[in-house]
């Protein structure tokens, strides 16, 4: 269990999950992508719009 950093909500990370994987927060819907799993650390995810990189 970690938590949303868009809005605290509590998010279930699985205990096989590998940092890189994305999660949708089921409250507020934000991608949040697990950047350390010993404790699972969630970070908002990247944008990932067409105008990336532009
Ligand atoms: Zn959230």
């Amino acid at each position: 269990m970690s938590t949303c950093t868009e809005c605290g909500a509590d998010v279930a990370v699985h205990d096989d999950a590998e940092a890189g994987e994305i999660l949708d927060c089921g409250t507020c819907g934000t991608e949040l992508e697990v950047v350390d799993t010993a404790p699972p650390t969630l970070e908002r995810a990247p944008d990932l719009a067409e105008d990336w990189g532009e």
